[in-house]
């Protein structure tokens, strides 16, 4: 007998990002409609039994951004500086789209503002999204936007994307790299962590350099998050943990999603989506062993990355599951991965 697949909350998604650039386009879709490509609706969103998760405002570097993410990575025109009033602007329009989801959704999705409008939303059946920003670009030197955007939703900042802003370095897209590849957090950059410490918003070091990270490690009051990034002993990537970090991580209580895009997975870093799902279950495992049975979850970057075929999109988290279940992981830690850890950071952040 296959027992069931928990409820699914997840750490990270692009889809609010898909939605708006395909607009116009011939991949235009709605949050509605099942499609067959990309990675997150609703119809496939009940499918895998995904209850909700961190919806990211991620503004591209070049408006025009089409390429698959493959090749958007050997395009250094993508990882340009932004203007602040050029992200805000944008992410005007991602929260626009996230809003334009829950009013039409007739109360089956909400915003959530707090995890426990997070639980509730879950307990009854319904989709929960709750607005995180991939590198504060949009916020401006006096915090003004911070103030706006946190009354409109946004609990999850991480204060830097692969690219400089006035906050931090990001850390490159580069694989057989160290993360410690710049600078660490600026002065603004320490009156942000301070004032997300303050506000409940949840810091994430996904794109931040080691530098970076120990500015944040230092100085938050709050367990440390990355909410979607993996294991560097498995994958030399840039943007993975090094033992060290997991270790800070142990130290706070912190969480790791963990992300399912192939090249932050694969030994090799290749683009290949031909992997195995056991190549998660090895992250996982790792991830377990090194920050515990409560410092593990699911941070998948789907819409926003390449996935291993046999996942597909969210239709296809069962087969995660199962993968983990036949690797020998218990129900009650499937549990804890599968949406427990992201509720109780959450509300440790005083979410
Ligand atoms: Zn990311």
């Amino acid at each position: 007998m296959t027992a069931s697949t928990p409820k699914i909350f997840d750490g990270h998604n692009d889809t609010l990002l898909k939605l708006v650039m395909h607009r116009g386009t011939k991949k235009e879709r709605s949050f509605f409609e099942r499609v067959d490509y990309d990675h997150i609706d609703l119809p496939r969103a009940k499918e895998g039994n995904l209850c909700g998760g961190f919806f990211a405002l991620w503004v591209p570097s070049q408006r025009d951004l089409k390429a698959d993410m493959g090749t958007a990575h050997d395009d250094p025109s993508n990882f340009s500086c932004v203007p602040q009033e050029t992200a805000l602007a944008y992410t005007s329009q991602l929260i626009s789209q996230a809003v334009q989801i829950e009013r039409a959704a007739k109360g089956e999705v909400i915003l959530c503002r707090s995890t426990r409008e997070i639980r509730e939303t879950a307990a009854q059946d319904k989709f929960a999204i709750l607005l995180h920003m991939e590198g504060a670009e949009a916020i401006d030197p006096d915090f003004a936007a911070l103030d706006m955007l946190y009354e409109a939703g946004l609990r999850s900042i991480g204060p830097v994307w692969s690219r400089q802003n006035i906050f931090a370095d990001g850390v490159p897209m580069r694989f057989n790299s160290s993360p410690d590849t710049g600078s660490g957090l600026t002065e603004k950059g320490r009156e942000l962590v301070r004032r997300c410490n303050d506000m409940g918003v949840m810091l994430d070091m996904s794109h931040i350099t080691e530098k970076g990270f120990w500015d944040v490690a230092a100085l938050s009051t709050k367990p440390l998050v990355a909410t979607h990034s993996n294991v560097h002993a498995i994958c030399p990537h840039a943007r993975n943990l090094t033992d060290k970090q997991l270790a800070a991580i142990a130290e706070s209580k912190g969480v790791v999603g963990i992300n399912f895009a192939v090249s932050f997975l694969r030994e090799d870093g290749s683009w290949s989506a031909d992997t195995p799902l056991d190549i998660i279950v090895r992250h996982a495992a790792y991830l377990v062993e090194k920050l515990g049975e409560d410092g593990v979850a699911l941070g998948s970057d789907f819409d926003g990355c390449r996935v291993p075929k046999d996942l597909k999109d969210a239709s296809g988290l069962p087969r995660l599951i199962d993968a983990l279940r036949a690797a020998g992981f218990g129900e009650e830690l499937i549990e804890k991965i599968a949406h427990k850890n992201w509720w109780s950071v959450l509300e440790r952040t005083g979410i």
